[in-house]
């Protein structure tokens, strides 16, 4: 049983482009959590998504100084799915797999309460905004882009969530498995079934 195996081993997968003034805090962040939750085997998984800035050098002294983070460093700069699917393949012997930006818009901290949803049985676990930063026109999109995507399709994304949230293995697999090349991950997310469960957090501004 899921509950009974001592030490699950959680990855965590972030994208990674041009993020050298937010990568300290995040990498800090990111072993404050696993430092202070060793019931898990962790695992940080970033992808340099051909970044222009020192982001793959400073996650590559990071991994030299904790073996607990990987660096996947991608030729060129593919866009932010291709990246996150780059790590999903990487990440498949994980148990659960987080998913989430570089940015510090996704805590780190909230990746404990993933991992307890998961642990409860969830298989997919959204983590949901409470309230977003993003104000004016640009709320105004994401407003416009979830009615429209909403009458689209069968399997609606919940509107306050992104990337960030948790698969369990299974999950990853399908995601995997998958045959589109261009990705929209959240909706994906939602197609591709299983048990989800919505876990609430405060996004910040970027
Ligand atoms: N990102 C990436 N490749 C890109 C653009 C962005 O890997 O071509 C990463 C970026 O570093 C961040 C995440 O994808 O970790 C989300 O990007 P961004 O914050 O710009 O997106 P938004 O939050 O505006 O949706
Ligand atoms: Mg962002």
């Amino acid at each position: 049983m899921r509950s009974s195996a001592p030490r699950p081993g959680i990855a965590i997968v972030t994208p990674v482009f041009n993020e050298e003034a937010v990568l300290p805090e995040l990498l800090a962040r990111l072993t404050a959590v696993f430092d202070t939750h060793p019931g898990c085997n962790w695992r940080a998984i970033l992808v340099d998504d051909g970044s222009h800035d020192g982001s793959a050098t400073l996650i590559r002294v990071q991994a030299e100084r904790d073996p607990r983070f990987a660096l996947v460093e991608l030729s060129r700069n593919f866009g932010f799915q291709s990246a996150l699917s780059a790590g999903l393949i990487q990440a498949a012997s994980a148990d659960a797999v987080v998913t989430m930006d570089a940015d510090l818009q996704d805590p780190p901290e909230v990746i404990p309460a993933l991992v307890a949803a998961w642990r409860e049985g969830a298989e997919v676990v959204r983590a949901v905004r409470r309230s977003r930063a993003e104000r004016g026109v640009r709320r105004a999109g994401f407003d416009l882009f979830h009615a429209l995507y909403g009458r689209l399709t069968d399997y609606p994304i919940e509107p306050n969530s992104g990337t960030f949230g948790l698969l369990g293995r299974a999950a990853v697999e399908a995601f995997n498995r998958l045959p589109e090349r261009h990705r929209y991950f959240p909706g994906l997310r939602a197609w591709i079934g299983f048990p989800t469960a919505n876990v609430q957090y405060d996004r910040q501004e970027r």
